[in-house]
């Protein structure tokens, strides 16, 4: 089973409180503000993330998503 993980930059406010719970310290702010003048979260070592999905719970502006990616291996199994 695979990942795709997702930030929506333009959702996030910069508040920070994802950072707080990432138990892998993958999440920082950007330096670069996004349309409505905010610094956005980004993955700065998203080899380090372990999809626990704490930053998408904790996130009040649900801009982190994390969706399952079925392999083709995967599909095959179930069909
Ligand atoms: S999914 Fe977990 S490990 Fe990955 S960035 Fe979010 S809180 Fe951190
Ligand atoms: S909790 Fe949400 S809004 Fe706040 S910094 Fe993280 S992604 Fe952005």
């Amino acid at each position: 089973m695979s990942y795709q993980f997702s930030i929506d930059a333009e959702r996030c406010k910069g508040c920070g409180l994802c950072l707080t719970v990432c138990p892998k310290k993958v999440l920082q702010l950007s330096d670069t503000v996004n349309s409505v003048g905010y610094y956005p979260v980004y993955r700065a070592r998203p080899e380090d993330c372990n999809y626990c999905g704490l930053c998408c719970i904790m996130c009040p502006d649900v801009a982190i998503s994390i969706t399952e990616i079925q392999s083709t291996k995967d599909q095959t199994e179930v069909s």
